[in-house]
């Protein structure tokens, strides 16, 4: 039996369950400062003996297995988090842990228990209160300096498009232009608010595939799964799909390719990707 939380800026999802994602208990617990949440996490996993605990957290955030910092936070948005270890926290218990980053977790769920099954090369984006990226590569999540944060590639500018953008660190990089909180500065509502808007799920497709554009080129994957509060607009897929397929012009000739329908796809798991895949992520603690 393993553990699995998925760590978010304002809920914990903490579960109890197998490697094959199945979940026999679960609990949202709302996040505030480690001295409130951790003691609120440990008790929910005093109840089961479980081996090993997967975790998905928000970052940036240490995966290097060999480092003493391995699961310790960054310059983290969250402030009172940084500095923070996930390893520390269960290592009173002497319970191991995996951790990952968020977008690996529903990247990997997806690829064992969603609509990645069976392939080896696989790009999940999440669109909604920012954009992540998670990479399977040749069968691995690619971990690489730290993670990719290729939420934050710089895209071309749709010709009249004023917005200055909505990342505190970048502007207009792809998360300031096309997240959940960019759509809501840019429009002065939630997207939730604006769905019989087609000018504005244009531009937003737009900007998703020039990102998809540039994932394809750069990562090569066989399958790209989008997910996020954004990506619940299901008629945002169609014109993805089209306007991916022009962007590339072409240029690259495969199977994949010429299937967009089953090439650029929604999440299956509905929501559970991240926690489902930390749950397989606890399998493999040291
Ligand atoms: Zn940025």
């Amino acid at each position: 039996m393993y553990g699995a939380i998925e760590a978010g800026g304002t809920k914990m999802v903490v579960a109890i369950g197998d490697e094959n994602g199945n979940i026999i208990d679960a609990k949202e617990i709302k996040t505030g400062t480690p001295k409130e949440t951790i003691p609120d996490i440990l008790k929910f996993f005093g109840k089961y003996e479980i081996d090993s605990v997967g975790i998905g957290a928000f970052g940036p955030v240490c995966l290097d297995s060999n480092s003493s910092d391995y699961g310790r936070i960054g310059r983290s948005p969250k402030l009172d988090w940084v500095g923070f270890s996930w390893t520390e926290a269960f290592a009173e218990k002497k319970i191991p842990v995996v951790v990952d980053t968020d977008v690996n977790a529903a990247c990997i769920g997806e690829v064992m228990f969603g609509n990645g099954q069976g392939l080896s090369d696989v790009i999940y984006i999440t669109i909604g209160t920012g954009i992540g990226v998670g990479v399977y590569c040749d069968g691995h999540l690619l971990h690489g300096m730290l993670h990719p944060e290729a939420g934050h590639i710089l895209l071309a500018r749709e010709a009249g498009d004023d917005f200055k953008g909505s990342c505190p660190y970048h502007r207009d990089c792809f998360e300031g232009l096309a997240s959940g909180p960019a759509i809501k500065m840019r429009y002065g509502k939630e997207g939730s608010k604006l769905t019989d808007r087609d000018d504005v799920w244009e531009l937003e497709a737009e900007y998703i595939s020039k990102a998809l554009m540039q994932y394809i080129c750069c990562y090569s994957p066989k399958r790209i799964i989008l997910g996020g509060g954004v990506m619940h607009v299901e008629k945002l897929f169609p014109i993805i799909r089209k306007k991916t397929s022009d962007y590339l012009s072409g240029y690259l000739d495969t199977s994949e390719l010429k299937d967009m329908d089953s090439y650029i796809v929604p999440a299956l798991l509905r929501g559970e990707q991240g926690i489902k895949g930390s749950l397989f992520l606890a399998k493999n603690a040291k």
